[in-house]
């Protein structure tokens, strides 16, 4: 049944046509007649609303929360990231484009919920896919049904556009990986894992090499999972999550020494997503069990736990600094970043273990044309894209310490060589804190 229908037809008037009769009515601004239009237009959509696909969205008891400010009965939902969310979430959910989110009304767009989409919402809810999504929600970041519209403007984008706060996959960063884990995923009945890979990188539309099934669709429709073909259709055109800053690293080519072991306690706090400027108190660090080993570096709730909390291979971590000493609440730390753009804080109060901690986790990522700057009293140790004035085309990977004001480098299999920061004639920081130029005299 067609209640009515709103028309905006000037800037100060609008027309409402029922079954019945067509209404023109003029108000004094046009501020006045948005407000209006809107508010008819809702009423409307009230009227048309139905409950029905919303009551069994919501048996899934998780999905009778907001996925992203956990406000009660949310009736919207975004149909390709998998979330229920409420009217306001909904729309700066609007906001990022149907490109990263595609949004949908539990009660007004009927057609879309066919009876696989409301099973794939019924499989997966807002607990499980915020175990993906919100894995790593700052408190201080986290959302309320009472934020305002900037908090959740600002929340929303990190968490989809960016994906800031998602559980990274083992083999985010790898393509050729994550593609293969995909086409092998979408023949089982584990969706979730399907859109922890998708979300991560691995590409929808990659070739299978299976000549009766060519797209990862095809293969899970012929393995008889139509929950995850429903999840891959909705997602053949997805914009990805792309932190900000940086673009894809290439694949870095070297075996880490894979005798490095060690263990012990560490105080960790939330792995962050921007430099740390501020003192962490000792209250915001928590104790972990610590391991290296084979290359990665996991942490532990307890040295009780045989799952880990988090993994870092060596092939992921970017860079190694050490704190000053009682920089932050425990005497002794150490950063460590990772290419996913995120930064880990560690801490102890034990000078040695400490040293011995920088010591082995360096050593297990610095490559071995790189080794003599493991030797070092470095405070930063690390690989950087680098391009010099011989070649401006393709960036390369280097290696670099930081000790006082010299720059050791182990650029392109070269002997080591030494920048003196203090001899430079210019430094800048060019394209938003990604680039740094050095120039030296004489080159
Ligand atoms: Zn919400």
């Amino acid at each position: 049944m067609n209640v009515g229908n709103i028309k905006d037809t000037d800037r100060r008037c609008f027309d409402l046509t029922t079954p019945y009769r067509i209404f023109c009515f003029t108000v004094e601004s046009e501020q006045l007649k948005d407000q209006w239009v809107e508010a008819m237009r809702t009423a409307i959509g009230e009227a048309l609303s139905n409950s029905e696909v919303a009551e069994r969205i919501w048996a899934e008891p998780s999905n009778g929360c907001c996925a992203d400010c956990g406000a009660a009965s949310p009736d919207w939902a975004s149909i390709n990231l998998c979330v229920v969310v409420c009217k306001c979430c909904a729309g700066e959910h609007r906001g990022l484009g149907p490109s990263i989110s595609k949004i949908r009304s539990l009660k007004m767009d009927r057609k879309v919920w066919t009876e696989d989409l409301i099973q794939l919402f019924l499989l997966l809810g807002n607990e499980r896919v915020n175990g993906f999504w919100a894995a790593n929600v700052p408190p201080s970041e986290a959302l309320a049904p009472s934020s305002c519209s900037r908090d959740r403007r600002c929340f929303v984008s990190h968490k989809y556009r960016q994906g800031k706060y998602r559980k990274y996959h083992p083999l985010y960063g790898n393509q050729k990986e994550l593609n293969n884990a995909l086409c092998i995923n979408v023949q089982c009945s584990d969706v979730l894992e399907t859109l922890s890979l998708v979300f991560c990188g691995a590409d929808v539309n990659c070739p299978t090499g299976m000549a009766d099934c060519p797209s990862t669709l095809s293969l899970a429709t012929a393995h008889g999972q139509p929950l995850q073909a429903e999840f891959l259709s909705r997602n053949l055109n997805t914009e990805l999550p792309r932190s900000e800053v940086g673009g894809a690293m290439e694949t870095v080519h070297y075996m880490p020494s894979p005798s490095v072991s060690y263990n012990g306690f560490l105080f960790k706090t939330g792995s962050m997503a921007r430099a740390i400027t501020e003192r962490k108190g000792r209250e915001e660090f928590s104790r972990r069990w610590c391991t290296l080993n084979d290359g990665s570096f996991s942490y532990y709730e307890s040295d009780k736990n045989s799952n880990p909390n988090g993994t870092l291979k060596a092939t992921e971590i970017m860079c190694l600094a050490v704190s000053p000493p009682e920089k932050h609440g425990y005497d002794h730390t150490f950063e460590l970043y990772s290419d996913s753009d995120r930064l880990y804080l560690f801490g102890t109060d034990d000078p040695e273990s400490h040293k011995e901690w920088v010591k082995s986790i360096a050593k297990t990522f610095i490559p071995a044309n790189a080794e003599p700057l493991l030797r070092l009293g470095f405070e930063r140790i690390g690989r950087l894209k680098y391009k010099d004035g011989l070649n401006l085309q393709t960036p390369k990977v280097g290696w670099f310490a930081l000790v006082d004001s010299t720059l050791y480098a182990y650029l392109d299999n070269s002997q080591g060589e030494e920048i003196h920061l203090r001899k430079l004639l210019e430094l800048s920081i060019q394209n938003d804190n990604e680039v740094l130029v050095l120039v030296e005299r004489g080159r």
